[in-house]
């Protein structure tokens, strides 16, 4: 109900990579993410597995340099 009327309060809830983030709203707990394009999209599942992809390549760079 508050989100309809404030919009929804969305904060970053995970860091995949320096550019793609999840977030989820504080009241409701929607949650987006960034496609590869940078909009903001529904987290379905289907990207929640793309995300721990990226995640893991991610980190993976990381720790090679
Ligand atoms: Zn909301």
């Amino acid at each position: 109900m508050y989100c309809k009327i404030f919009g929804h309060d969305y904060k970053v809830s995970r860091d995949v990579t320096s550019y793609v983030k999840e977030y989820s709203c504080n009241n409701c707990k929607k949650e987006l993410t960034t496609n590869s394009k940078g909009d903001l999209i529904e987290l379905t599942p289907k990207f929640k597995e793309i995300n721990n992809m990226l995640e893991d390549i991610h980190n993976k760079r990381k720790l090679r340099f």
